[in-house]
């Protein structure tokens, strides 16, 4: 049975392309980037060629993107990075619906002694601007924001967030792991101090990442020990996976609006057809300004796991919300700040596509959806219920 994959926001495959430019960084080309001798000289260059391609993804100067190990780590960095400068700063605002990485990563913090307001969102996952306008203090060190939200693509208004920041020479960072290289992002005209992205979810490897901090901004470096990234950034540069984030932001800058219409096309044919055809089913987040390849939708009176693990038997992979929390069955945190019903959260599927889905499987999955839902809601103690 052929896999249709449909969970691109938990990770992405290795484009060809990636994989083959890595290759050679990870047979012979095996030096060391820190060596004087001209073998680590080639493996320096190489580096420097793929920050030159990330930078160029997003608007900024090759020097003021650090390599990393994940996004994980550049929303560490980022949020710790600010903390650390700022010592006598001890307020953190970032949202209700951040990643693990951020939102984790803040209630540490809280727990060491910082301050941390999470802003609420509305019922389509939308910021509310008024609630953040009035979390603004004197003692605000950081805004962390994320660019687009991985359950539901919903994407914040940074521009309009910047403006405010930069005023008030409060430090702005966010998390853009779901929206490099799915929408455009340009720095130069975003005020943005740190930007975090990760290779896996663009179709480079995993275990690479980046961090984006502009020129001027005070930077504390999170893991400390030799000289690399500029002191920066200590460790040995994961070269192979480093120059194949370089190769995927360098595809995703040359395709990035034909695929934004390509996956925008194929998202809205799966989303309508289901809607259409399952009764009690509704998209989950603001429908007008999401991430192109997104689609979170609830099935109301059946479960979600349910539903996953039946398009599974059919090689069907989706999603019932973050990679990292699911496994739990705990309802999504994202859509419960959405105040979505408890109904709706439990029968929640996340639709996430790549460049490298079809027409032909998306409808394959119009064609079984409509069954496992009917079957599953004859089952189920819900759709008995509203039977
Ligand atoms: N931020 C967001 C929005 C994500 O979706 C993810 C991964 O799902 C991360 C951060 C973490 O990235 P990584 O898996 O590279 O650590």
């Amino acid at each position: 049975m052929k896999t249709i994959y449909l969970d691109n926001n938990a990770t992405t495959n290795i484009a060809p392309e990636v994989l083959e430019e890595m290759l050679p960084y990870l047979k012979e080309m095996y030096g060391n980037p820190s060596s004087m001798h001209t073998f680590g000289g080639q493996l320096c260059r190489k580096v420097e060629e793929a920050r030159g391609k990330v930078a160029g993804l997003i608007g900024a100067e090759p020097e003021e993107i650090i390599f990393t190990s994940c996004g994980t780590e550049s929303d560490n960095t980022a949020i710790m990075s600010a903390v650390e400068s700022l010592p006598d700063k001890k307020h953190i605002i970032t949202s209700r619906v951040e990643h693990p990485a951020v939102l984790n990563f803040c209630k540490h913090l809280e727990r060491k002694g910082c301050r941390i307001t999470f802003i609420p969102v509305d019922k389509q996952g939308r910021l509310r601007l008024d609630e953040f306008s009035k979390a603004i203090d004197d003692d605000t060190a950081l805004v962390s924001l994320m660019y687009a939200n991985n359950e539901t693509g919903v994407i914040f208004p940074l521009m309009q967030i910047g403006e405010v920041l930069k005023e008030k020479g409060i430090l702005f960072h966010t998390d853009a792991v779901q929206a490099a290289g799915k929408i455009p992002i340009d720095l130069r005209k975003l005020s943005v101090d740190m930007l975090s992205l990760s290779g896996h979810k663009l179709y480079a490897p995993k275990g690479v990442g980046a961090l984006y901090v502009r020129k001027g901004t005070r930077f504390s470096p999170y893991m400390i020990g030799g000289h690399q990234e500029h002191g920066r950034r200590a460790g040995t540069e994961n070269v192979a996976s480093i120059v194949g984030l370089g190769k995927a932001c360098e595809l995703a800058e040359e395709n990035l609006y034909k695929e934004m219409s390509y996956l925008s096309g194929l998202r809205d044919k799966l989303e309508t057809a289901l809607l259409k055809l399952c009764p009690d089913a509704m998209v989950n987040g603001d429908t007008g300004n999401r991430l192109p390849n997104t689609s979170n939708l609830s099935f109301e009176y059946v479960e979600g796991e349910a539903i996953l693990l039946r398009l599974n038997e059919f090689g069907i992979c989706a999603s019932s919300g973050s990679a990292c929390t699911s496994g739990s069955l705990a309802p999504s945190p994202v859509l419960m700040a959405m105040d979505v019903p408890a109904a709706a959260i439990h029968g929640s599927v996340r639709f996430s596509l790549s460049r490298y889905n079809t027409e032909a499987e998306v409808e394959k999955v119009i064609e079984i959806m409509p069954g496992i839902i009917k079957e599953l809601r004859n089952l189920s103690p819900y759709g008995r219920q509203k039977l």
